[in-house]
Formats: structure tokens, sequence, C-alpha cells
């Protein structure tokens, strides 16, 4: 973890990514993207569009609105079902998801029959206050003690719960009869910074943010509505039900997934781009959730971006296009990797999909703290269309006079394939959803090393990013800061910008080798420097990020060199 902090103060020190509102004390998981973060995130965010729609004739782009009405949500499942089960800890209060949380510690001991549990405070202060809180309310009578900044449990004996997570138990000492004990349910996880046991039962909290399209406030309706119910000696349920009422006609939430709009738009895609399955929507944009807990700087955000990618097919060709786009898209990420084992494909338990999927295999990257999704490809089946079919009455059934297989496909469902003339079909859906800032942060730390200088120094920072990712394609040096060179290096950098490269002139009087390792910071693959050589026969020396190898050429030819290497392994 000591590298990833060095790769966050890089990150904030050269311009990739500041907290959100700083001056104001900042906003939690808020971040803001610098010159340099803006340019990284552009740059994957155009190798996705590029091979996913560019390159193809069955793909095209939609870019859908962020706020999203209530029967559309309602229709997919998400008012409903898009919830995560919510854990709070009566201790530390803190709120986390119990599916990612960690499992009891417990240390055996010779002075306890079972064992202790060590829970972690952040202080010895607090770690006092919190051994009173457990003794006098939270489960009062336990034998616990004190050691520093750790409130040690003790405990008789401790049963793990069942493959179902059930039938758990803690039985804690009692202080005035030891051989007696105090039993705490166990469901099989601790709340995550401190490894507390004393937790609520799970509930399900709905991940969508609500807002309100009224030209009016409507806080003040809900007031009137509020207290008219209570005087009226209303329950809160019926209460809560009123202001929903209320509220309803006005209620949109910005969208969790920028998916639903590439459903809803499905028919007018179709008739007016003269598309007909298999062909695919692709969408790239903000979606939000509120996340129980956020965590690992930009991992885990409110506010994120998502590049997806529908796949509408005929439902007999799923298998072959499920396999297919799961192939396709690990073989992007391993494109830009510099230490592909790190990335891998894990196929999702039944248990763990979403409402709306049938099969789903995420790509997942082992970040400093584990292996953490990156993107989920998803065989949605025809659940979305068909909702919305239902709820809408709309028109998304598509009606073939001939049942076609499309000629690369091999695997066939012969059982879906309609008998009936004209063959009539809800398209299946496979759904490549990947977040784009935790792409960013997956290749941050993949690229990012620590090179030792010796001699006590601290060790230098590269960034090997994949030259296509790095914000700044090359950094122009003249020589020394003298005017002289100038003109060249000006002429140099004009010629690379109008490729539509970011590209630098760095002209402070600084040791070229210091300039160099500036870029190497920033993942700058290529430095070319003008020196008095250049003067006289108009070549530059260009040198390489990762080699550190120089190689003089004519200034014009620079321009060549970078394009070739930019297009090496286009190759998907
Ligand atoms: P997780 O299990 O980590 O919460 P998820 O399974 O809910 O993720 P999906 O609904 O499959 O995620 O979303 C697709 C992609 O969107 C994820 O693979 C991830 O890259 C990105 N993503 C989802 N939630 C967030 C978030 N809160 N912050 C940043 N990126 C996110």
């Amino acid at each position: 973890m000591a590298a990833f902090r060095a790769l966050l103060d890089l990150c904030k020190r050269r311009g990739f990514l500041y907290q959100s509102a700083e001056i104001y004390g900042g906003l939690r998981g808020a971040y803001d993207y610098g010159p340099l973060g803006v340019e990284l995130k552009k740059n994957i965010l155009n190798s996705w569009w590029q091979r996913h729609v560019y390159w193809r004739d069955d793909v095209v782009g939609l870019d859908t609105s962020i706020l999203t009405p209530h029967p559309v949500l309602k229709a997919s499942g998400h008012v409903d079902e898009f919830t995560d089960l919510l854990v709070d800890c009566v201790l530390t209060k803190e709120r986390f998801r119990p599916d990612k949380a960690p499992t009891l510690e417990f240390i055996s001991s010779k002075d306890t029959p079972g064992g202790r549990i060590p829970v972690e405070a952040p202080d010895k202060a607090t770690a006092k206050a919190w051994q009173q809180l457990i003794q006098e309310q939270i489960a009062p009578g336990i034998q616990t003690t004190l050691e520093g900044k750790r409130i040690m449990l003790h405990v008789n004996s401790f049963v793990k719960p069942d493959a179902k997570g059930e039938g758990g138990r803690i039985d804690f000492v009692s202080a005035s009869m030891p051989e007696q004990s105090i039993s705490l349910e166990y469901n099989g996880y601790v709340e995550p910074n401190s490894n507390s046991p004393f937790l609520t039962a799970s509930r399900p909290f709905n991940l969508m943010f609500k807002t309100f399209l009224d030209p009016i406030d409507p806080i003040d309706r809900v007031i009137q509505t509020a207290t008219s119910q209570e005087q009226q000696n209303k329950s809160q349920g019926a209460i809560r039900e009123a202001v929903d009422q209320v509220l309803k006609p006005s209620t949109v939430y910005l969208r969790p997934e920028t998916a639903q709009g590439v459903f809803i738009n499905f028919e007018q895609v179709t008739r007016t781009m003269n598309k007909r399955p298999p062909f695919g929507i692709a969408q790239v944009g903000k979606s939000f959730r509120n996340e129980i807990r956020l965590e690992h700087g930009i991992f885990r955000t409110p506010e994120f971006e998502q590049l997806e990618l529908e796949y509408f097919i005929p439902p007999w060709e799923s298998s072959h296009w499920f396999k297919y786009w799961r192939e396709l898209r690990f073989k992007w990420w391993l494109e830009h990797a510099c230490h592909k084992e790190n990335f891998r494909q894990r196929d999702h338990e039944k248990n763990e999909m979403a409402h709306y999927a049938s099969s789903c295999t995420d790509v997942e990257y082992k970040y400093p703290w584990g292996w953490g999704e990156v993107e989920g490809v998803a065989h949605r089946g025809n659940y979305d269309l068909t909702q919305h079919i239902k709820n809408s009455n709309a028109a998304f059934e598509v009606v073939e006079d001939e049942v076609r297989v499309s000629p690369s496909v091999m695997e066939v469902d012969e059982c879906l394939i309609p008998t009936e003339k004209p063959a009539r079909y809800v398209p299946h859906v496979i759904e490549s959803s990947c977040g784009l800032n935790r792409t960013m942060l997956a290749y941050l730390c993949d690229a990012f090393h620590q090179v030792s200088e010796g001699n006590n120094k601290p060790p230098r920072s590269i960034l090997r990013l994949h030259p296509r990712l790095a914000p700044v394609k090359c950094a122009v040096m003249p020589l020394t800061g003298k005017p002289e060179f100038m003109p060249l290096a000006e002429s140099i950098a004009k010629s690379l910008r109008r490729r539509g490269w970011f590209t630098m002139v760095e002209a402070q009087k600084l040791k070229i080798g210091k300039r160099y390792y500036r870029h190497d910071e920033i993942g700058t693959p290529w430095c070319v420097t003008v020196d008095y050589q250049s003067l006289e026969d108009e070549t530059v020396t260009i040198r390489d990020r990762d080699t550190g190898n120089q190689q003089r050429m004519h200034w014009r030819d620079i321009q060549r060199f970078i394009g070739d290497k930019l297009m090496d392994d286009e190759e998907l």
C-alpha cells in the first residue's frame, strides 16, 4: 500500500486527480480530474470507442439523458431491486456492505478457554470509550481487557455460520461468572476497519439518487403533508406513504447505469439507422450510485463514468455472442497492460448476479488491496426489452420474413429459433459494462514503477502507460534555455499538435536528465531534444521512456515515427 500512496501523491502533484471542492474542505468520494487525468481518461475512452464503434459496421453510438423518469426504472426493476445489503456497526457507527466485509479475526489464547477477539480503535482514548460503551450498553457483563488501542473481547467458544450464513454464534465470557457465556449471533462478517462483531441485522438499501423535476421546491409540500398527517395521528408508515405520493409526480432519478437509455431507444435506433440484430449500441457517460461505502479513491465513488455496449442479438445466437464479447473485451484489457498476470476473468456465482442477468463474467484487476471488478460482461437475456414492452407497449419485437443465422455464428441454439412465419422475437442482449474511472485507476496502478536510484536517494517513479493511453505523447526540449533553439522546438511541437497529440515544450533551465525524469513520472513515451547539431542539420534526438535509448532523425520524421508506434499493435 506504500506504493499506492506514492501513486496517489503523484496523481495529485502532477495534475491527474484532485479532491473535489478541496478549498472548502473537500467532498467525500468526489474527485476532479486535472489536465493529465482528463487526457488519460479521454485516451482510454477513445481506444474503447474506436475499437467498438469506428472499427465496426455493427455498432453505433448514443448519448441519452442522465435524468431518468420513475416509470423507466420501475419497469427495469431498479426501483425495487437495485439494492445492496447494508449493516451498521453499533460500536463504531460505520456503515458497510456485508458481502464485501471480512470475516472475524480471532486469536486463540491460553488464558481464555476459547480465545480473544481484538477490536481495533483508532487511538487509546477511543479504545477506552468503546470499552465502556460495550460493557455498559452494547454487551453488558462480558469480559474485556484493554491492550493499548485494542479492546480484547474474551470468548468461551465461537461457531462459524454454515454455507447459508446461518447458525453462527460467539459465546463471550461473562465477567461475573467466567464459566458462563453471553451469546451473540455471528453472520460471518465484522465491521471492516475495527473487527467489531457488534452489528445490526442487514437490510436492503436502494442505491439510486432521487431528485425532483419541479419548478417549485417540493419541500414545502412535504412539510405541509407531514404536518397534517401528524395532526391526524397517522403512523410513521402512513406519513411516509403520503409524502411519497406528493413527491411521485416530480420524482426523477440520476441514472444508475447508462444501459436503460439505450434500451428505451432501441426502436428509434433500429428505425433511423436501419439496423437489425446482431448489432450494438455504445454509450459513454456518467452514472450515479449512492454507495454505502466509498473506497480506494476513484475505485468506488457516487458519481462515475461508464463505457457500455449493449449488443442485440437473435436469441438463438446468444451463446456465441456472449463468448465472443467476453473474449474480445479481455483482449482489449490485455493489450494496454504491462503486467498481464494482474488481469483476470471471473465467472459470477448464481447468487451474485444482478437481477437482470442470466450469466456474467467480470474482468478483475489485482489492485494493491486485492482483486477488484473493472468490467462486467453480462448476458441480460431479453429481460430489459420485455419489461419495457410490458410497461410501455413499445414496439421492440423484431419481425423477420426468414430466420437468419449470422455468417460468423457457429454455435446456434436451435430450440430458440421461432417456427412461425414471419418469425417474431424479442432480441437478447449481451452487455459489456466497464467503469472508466476504475479502468484509469487499474492502468495507473499497472503502469506505476519505482526505480531505485541508489546512494540512499528516494526511488524515482515511472508511469509505463501504454503510449496510446499516455496523456502527453511527446515533450520537446531545447537543450538549454537559449532562444535560438526555440523556433525549431515550436515547429516540432506544432507538427505533433496538429496530429491531435498532446505535446509540451519544456524549456526550463533544468538539466536535460531531470526534464526526462519529470516526463517519465507522468508517462510521456517520447522526449525530443533540440541541440546544437539540430541547428546545423535539422536533426533531433528522440528518447524512449522505457529503454532510455535515443535515436537521431530529421525533425520532420518525428511525426511518422510516433504515428507508427501508436499504430503498432492495432490488430484486434
Ligand atoms: P461492485 O460489485 O464493485 O459494486 P457492480 O457489480 O455493482 O460493482 P456493475 O453494475 O456491473 O458494477 O457496473 C459496471 C461497472 O461500472 C463496474 O465494473 C465498475 O467498473 C463500474 N462501477 C460500478 N459502480 C461504481 C462506482 N460506485 N464507482 C466507480 N465505478 C463503478
